[in-house]
């Protein structure tokens, strides 16, 4: 009896572990900034990088110096802290300068373009 009790008592805290997991799965996947590094790191956030690099001739959109296009930040014109997941769509980015944007983190700042 004792025993059957301390087993099933075993798998219970097994089966726990395993809820748990999956909704910290649930949870990062969900998450908004989770969602747009993931974005970022593909192969289609790797190219609109790239592309808009070009397009804006290595400018910066808060401080209009150059970049290096090996250093740079893409920032949310409307933070995900306050926008989620709708903050997350390409024409609500800009690429600055990792200092420019560590500057404005947040902040809804007006930008060159
Ligand atoms: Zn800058």
């Amino acid at each position: 009896m004792y025993l059957e009790r301390l087993i099933l008592r075993q798998e219970g805290e097994e089966i726990l572990q395993d809820v748990k997991q999956v909704l910290t799965k649930t949870a990062t996947i969900n998450n908004p900034r989770q969602q747009f590094n993931n974005w970022l790191k593909s192969k289609e956030g790797q190219a609109w990088k790239q592309k808009e690099f070009k397009k804006r001739n290595g400018i910066c959109a808060y401080c209009g110096e150059k970049m290096r296009e090996q250093d740079i930040d893409v920032h949310h014109v409307q933070p995900i802290s306050q926008y989620g997941h709708s903050a997350n769509t390409i024409s609500n980015y800009r690429l600055l300068h990792p200092s420019c944007n560590s500057k404005i983190q947040t902040q809804v700042v007006d930008l060159l373009f």
